[in-house]
């Protein structure tokens, strides 16, 4: 075992020993939607998206995260790599990046909000804005993602509030 579990952030306690690492298989994992072809994004509907711009839109889960926000922000055509994206569209996805971490942190006593983009499991191209709370020391870093999943859901109403937040604090930024 690596030393990660006396890190006062490793979610988890207890005799762990890491997975044998397989071979390389022969190719990578196919992603959903590769091409664009029966892509669940291209096909989801303005009215499923917290927020909506001519180019952009970004989502959240049905259901309340561990997390106090978790979103993410999609282009509205297919890209499958940040690298694809047309310099116009790279531009402006540098200031929207800046425009939603800004808002999501005004929700309030969020500690930071991650940024990742990872992609291996849809191609659609999307960003994860991830808010950790603020003053728990156990939960900074890239094992957020992971407390995510460790810790118990938001209450329901605490959830829904902070997505109207963000939703009025971006209409109100990017009108
Ligand atoms: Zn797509």
């Amino acid at each position: 075992m690596p030393p990660v579990d006396e890190w006062e952030t490793f979610p988890f306690d207890g005799e762990m020993r890491p997975r044998a690492l397989a071979p390389p298989s022969e190719h990578d994992p196919v992603r959903h939607g590769e091409g664009g072809v029966g892509c669940r994004r291209c096909a989801a509907r303005d009215d499923e998206y917290l927020w909506t711009a001519e180019r952009w839109r970004l989502w959240a889960f049905d259901r309340p995260t561990g997390l106090p926000l978790v979103v993410l922000l999609e282009s509205r055509e297919h890209f499958a790599e940040p690298g694809e994206l047309p310099d116009e569209l790279a531009a402006e996805l540098g200031v929207l990046i800046a425009r939603i971490e800004r808002a999501v942190r005004a929700v309030g006593e969020i500690g930071r909000v991650h940024v990742c983009r990872w992609g291996d499991g849809g191609e659609h191209l999307h960003w994860w804005f991830m808010a950790r709370p603020a003053r728990f020391p156990q939960l900074v870093g890239s094992f957020a993602a992971i407390w995510d999943d460790v810790l118990p859901p938001l209450p329901e109403d605490v959830w829904r509030e902070n997505l109207e937040l963000l939703r009025r604090e971006l209409e109100s930024t990017t009108a």
